[in-house]
Parts: structure tokens; C-alpha cells; sequence
């Protein structure tokens, strides 16, 4: 993909990489707009007041990167549990309607997925609170003629109500019983618990992530019977959360089916082995007419060093084949290796957590082959996923 639109790593926390979508970015400026032309203006009884507001506007870039740290808070907890309770996290990614946290693998008991589902809306909810606390104690200091006007109080003040506001909705929404969101996950893990059976437990919070869709959207379509067009937002919310709904279950039933089919039945065996001193333009005629992608690179005393197929020769320009050699192109074999044993979900894993298409199958110290998303897509289509 065209890299600006893929999301952006913007920091790490406790070792998390956090990163932004560009469609989030598009509501940061859209909210802090609406903060400084609407919403701040109005609570200061600045309306009518003429010319440039640059306290305005700095006050609403600093709260939207508040709500900005408000959501990272929130994601952070899901992170921050999922980690402690065993499950390994990827990283989390900011988009149009908040942040999701990627967690390496479904979680592995009811208690866990309830334990890492709740706790994000419950730092919304304490971050509600804490802001409202603020917002309480300068409104009494305020009523009791104990501050100036338009001091930096009343600017904290204001920031503070929009907080408190912003975070119950946060948690609020996230606790709308529609799997994938938060609150559907409670759901999930406490019908899994009574069912004792997870893929039972998530087909039924499919349905229920469905149903909340179906009312967003219904309440959508109200609100833009009469006029108010601001219900498109819930429309585009019910579609999202409808695929996801979809997406979660078939992604839990597609990792069911890695778990029980081994490495060695899918993997592609023997493979072809390329000189890793071959030119990537060498290399393109030898996939063209007989090389089977991806090939396995040989260093000069015969030992296998990466692996390179089509898809690494298309990350470089075809301008610099003829310069560059498949050393440089391919994926280096370390970190990237696996059992024909092992079951495919954990070649899955492999490959997401590296962000890679493929990695290579080891027995004894020798490469007896590979397996990519490709193998995984295939296997998984022949059982109707
Ligand atoms: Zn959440």
C-alpha cells in the first residue's frame, strides 16, 4: 500500500508502539475546529467576541490532545491487562472512531477476556470522573466570586467539563453490548463462561454486535429523516461495527482451524534455492520461467541465509533490479522460523507479529520448506473460510 496511508508509529509506551491512522488525524482537526469555532467560545461567552482567538484555539488543540491521551489511556489499559493476563500485544492504532489495541491471539479464558475488555471503558470512566472533580471544585470556587474572569481557571474550567463529557462517552459507547466493542466482549465472555465453549460464545456476539448495529444505524436514519445529517456518523458506525462483528468471528473460527492442522501438511516443500548474489532483474526471469516464488537464498558456502519470493521484488523499483542483489532484498531466515510440527496458528502468529508474508519451516537445522499467508488463505478457503 501507498505508505502515507498506512498508520503511523507515532511513540512506544511500556514498550507498545502506538500508531496513528490517517483518518484520525482528519478528526483531530475537524474536533479541534469545532472546539474553537463552536463549543469554547460559547462556554467562555465569547461569542460575540471579534478577531483571531488564539487563546481559543490553543485551548482547543490542548484539549483535543487531551482526548487524544484520554483514548491512548484507554487502549493502554486493554494493552496493559491483555499483557499481564499472558496475551501478547502488537501494538495499538488510533483511527476515525478511537483506538483499538491488537492483541497477538484471542484470549484464552472467559476471565481473561472480561479482565482486558472492562478496563478500558473503567479508565474512561475514572478519567470522567477526575475531569468532572476539576470541573465541580473551580464552578464552586466560580459561584463563590473566588476566581477572575477569564482566568486561567475559567480556561481549565471549560477544558476540564469537555473532558469529563467526552470521556463517560467514550465509555459509555464502548460499553454498547455489540461484540467487538467492549461491551459485546463482556457480553461474549460471560456467555462463554456459561457455555463453556468460545466459538458458541462468539457466534452469539457476532449476533449481538449485529444488533447494535442495526439500532445505530436505525437511529441514524432517524435523525437524518429529519433533517439533522449528523446521523451519517451512525450510519458509517453501524457499518463498521456490522464487518467487524463478521470479521471478529470468522477471524476466531479461521485461527480454530490453524490450530488443529500442522505446519508440515501446508507448508510448500522442498523449495528452490537462489543464489543470494543474484540480481533482482536475474532473479524476475527465473520467477518468470521456471523459479518458484518464494525461493530460498544461498549465501557463497551453501548455507541458507533469507528467503525471497514475489512479493519482496515488488517492494523495490524496477528501476534499481538490475543494481540490486537479492541480499538485500530478501527476508533475513533468523526470527522468522518454524517447526513442521507446530500447528499453522503459530506460523500466523510468526507472521503477524514480524509483519510478514512468509517464514520458513526448520527441522534439524535444515529448510524443509515454507509457509505463507498464502498456504494459510488456501487451506482455509478449501474448509469453506
Ligand atoms: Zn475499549
Amino acid at each position: 500500500m501507498f505508505p502515507f496511508f498506512r498508520p503511523l508509529q507515532i511513540l512506544k509506551l511500556f514498550g507498545i508502539p502506538i500508531r496513528i491512522d490517517p483518518s484520525w488525524m482528519l478528526i483531530f482537526f475537524l474536533l479541534t475546529y469545532q472546539l474553537a469555532t463552536v463549543i469554547f467560545p460559547f462556554e467562555l461567552g465569547l461569542r460575540f467576541r471579534r478577531g483571531v482567538q488564539f487563546d481559543v484555539i490553543a485551548l482547543a488543540v490542548i484539549a483535543s490532545f487531551l482526548l487524544f491521551a484520554s483514548v491512548v489511556a484507554h487502549e493502554l489499559a486493554h494493552a496493559l491487562m491483555a499483557r499481564w493476563r499472558g496475551v501478547s500485544v502488537l501494538g495499538i492504532t488510533l483511527f476515525i472512531f478511537g483506538g483499538v489495541a491488537q492483541i497477538g491471539d484471542e484470549p484464552d479464558s472467559a476471565a481473561t477476556e472480561f479482565l482486558i475488555a472492562i478496563v478500558g471503558p473503567l479508565i474512561s470512566f475514572v478519567l470522567a470522573i477526575l475531569a468532572a472533580g476539576i470541573w465541580i471544585w473551580l464552578q464552586a470556587l466560580e459561584a463563590m466570586n473566588a476566581l477572575p474572569r477569564l482566568s486561567i481557571f475559567l480556561y481549565i474550567s471549560v477544558v476540564a467539563f469537555y473532558l469529563a463529557q467526552a470521556n463517560l462517552l467514550l465509555a459509555l459507547f464502548n460499553l454498547l453490548p455489540g461484540f467487538p466493542l467492549d461491551g459485546g466482549r463482556v457480553l461474549r465472555a460471560i456467555v462463554w463462561a456459561i457455555l463453556k465453549n468460545q466459538r458458541r460464545a462468539t457466534f452469539w456476539g457476532m449476533v449481538s454486535g449485529r444488533g447494535v448495529a442495526v439500532l445505530l444505524a436505525s437511529v441514524g436514519i432517524f435523525f437524518i429523516a429529519r433533517g439533522d445529517f449528523e446521523g451519517g456518523w451512525l450510519l458509517l458506525m453501524a457499518w463498521f461495527l456490522w464487518r467487524a462483528a463478521g470479521d471478529a468471528y470468522h477471524s476466531l473460527v479461521a485461527r480454530e482451524l490453524l490450530k488443529n492442522i500442522t505446519v508440515g501438511e501446508i507448508m510448500r516443500s522442498p523449495l528452490q534455492r537462489v543464489s543470494e548474489t543474484l540480481s533482482l532483474r536475474e532473479l524476475a526471469e527465473s520467477f518468470a520461467s521456471s523459479l518458484c516464488s518464494p525461493a530460498l537464498a544461498m549465501d557463497w558456502n551453501g548455507s541458507a541465509v533469507g528467503l525471497i519470493g514475489v512479493e519482496q521484488l515488488k517492494k523495490i523499483e524496477r528501476a534499481k533490479w538490475e543494481t540490486t542483489r537479492v541480499r538485500q532484498a530478501m527476508l533475513p531466515l533468523a526470527d522468522m522460523m518454524v517447526a513442521p510440527n507446530e500447528a499453522a496458528l503459530r506460523a500466523l502468529r510468526v507472521m503477524s507479529e514480524q509483519d510478514r508474508d512468509d517464514v520458513v519451516v526448520i527441522q534439524d537445522g535444515h529448510v524443509v520448506g515454507s509457509v505463507g499467508r498464502a498456504e494459510l488463505a488456501r487451506y482455509l478457503q478449501s474448509k469453506g473460510e
